[in-house]
């Protein structure tokens, strides 16, 4: 089986294994190429001074500044793919030439798909537990008029080429908080399931109330899952709000159901509109803004792939 990469074909690996031949010409392996990079050869002009790659053909140029790009990612394989239902669909990665790193809960990890030649780069929060190291999962809502979502629901498959990095982002289960109430808008629901099965993994016996506003009742993909979990966990509770038919979460419900109290901490995650109203109700009913964590989805990625910091 032959993957073709840019010039370059590869046989059975995609660039990124460490003895793919990045450059035909001098037969310099991606392991080489690694390997002075971990020296501290950083350019292009430092790797081709050392090796020659470049200097003969030119071919293997955009190869060499791709690898040079995302020395932090590693070469990966799908795994699983399997749709949930309302264009919402789960993958499992695994690293090919690296182990699977356990995260904390609530951590994302940047994913590369090799798009029309090209590589697109997302950010997608786990929602495998934290401790789990036989892959990552990752649950994907498909974008209607999305590039990367609508490719990888709808086309991507095991053949694909893909690129990970390791878990990242702050947006996590602080240990010191006792209680977690969990405002999720959409699939902004991801976090707190990475959260809510790593709790009862570890038989955690903080207090952790979901509150999931989506618009069907079809919506809620999780659902089964949850009820399982919190008849289990009694410390874990859900509230399904299925918007279409009971309406948006109102200041009045939060007044009502979610006072602020010490050691307990609010995590919002959704749409933007959601996340700015769901803040302004809680902070008109008495919660500090240091006791609201936010993850945004709608961030943009700066050009080595980190997430922008979000804005308080
Ligand atoms: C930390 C973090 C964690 C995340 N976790 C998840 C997760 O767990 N699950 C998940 O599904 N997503 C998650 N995301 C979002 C994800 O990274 C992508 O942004 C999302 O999948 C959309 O990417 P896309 O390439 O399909 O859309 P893009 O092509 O980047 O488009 C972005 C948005 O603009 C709209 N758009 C594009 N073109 C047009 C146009 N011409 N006119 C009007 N609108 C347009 C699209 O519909 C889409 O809503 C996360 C993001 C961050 C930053």
């Amino acid at each position: 089986m032959f993957r073709e990469l840019g010039e370059l074909q590869i046989e059975n690996t995609a660039i990124g294994a460490p003895d793919d031949i990045v450059c035909n010409c001098t037969q310099t392996t991606c392991a080489r190429l690694q390997a002075l990079m971990g020296q501290g050869c950083t350019t292009l002009e430092q790797l081709a001074d050392r090796t020659h790659v470049t200097m003969v053909c030119g071919g293997c140029k955009p190869l060499i500044e791709e690898l040079l790009g995302s020395a932090s990612l590693a070469v990966a394989e799908l795994v699983k793919k399997e749709s949930l239902g309302l264009g919402i669909t789960r993958f499992q990665f695994r690293p090919v030439n690296q182990p699977v790193t356990a995260s904390l809960p609530g951590q994302h990890i940047l994913l590369q798909g090799r798009i029309h030649n090209h590589w697109v780069t997302r950010a997608y929060t786990l929602t495998s537990p934290a401790a789990q190291t036989d892959a990552y999962e990752i649950t994907v809502k498909r974008e209607e008029t999305g590039e990367f979502s609508r490719w990888l629901c709808d086309r991507a498959d095991e053949e694909s080429l893909f690129r990970i990095s390791e878990p990242q982002g702050e947006f996590v289960l602080e240990e010191r908080f006792p209680a977690v109430v969990f405002f999720a808008g959409g699939i902004g629901v991801t976090p707190a399931i990475a959260m809510m099965r790593t709790l009862a993994q570890r038989g955690d016996n903080r207090t952790f109330h979901l509150d999931w506003s989506a618009p069907y009742p079809e919506s809620f993909v999780f659902q089964p899952e949850l009820e399982q979990l919190t008849a289990q966990h009694p410390q874990l509770r859900i509230t399904l709000r299925p918007t279409r038919r009971v309406g948006k979460l109102q200041p009045a419900d939060l007044q009502q159901h979610y006072r602020p109290s010490p050691g307990t901490i609010a995590m919002l995650c959704g749409p933007e509109s959601f996340m700015a109203a769901i803040q302004e109700a809680l902070l008109q009913a008495g919660w500090t803004a240091a006791a609201i964590r936010q993850e945004r989805f709608g961030s943009h990625l700066n050009q080595d792939g980190t997430v922008q910091k979000n804005a308080p």
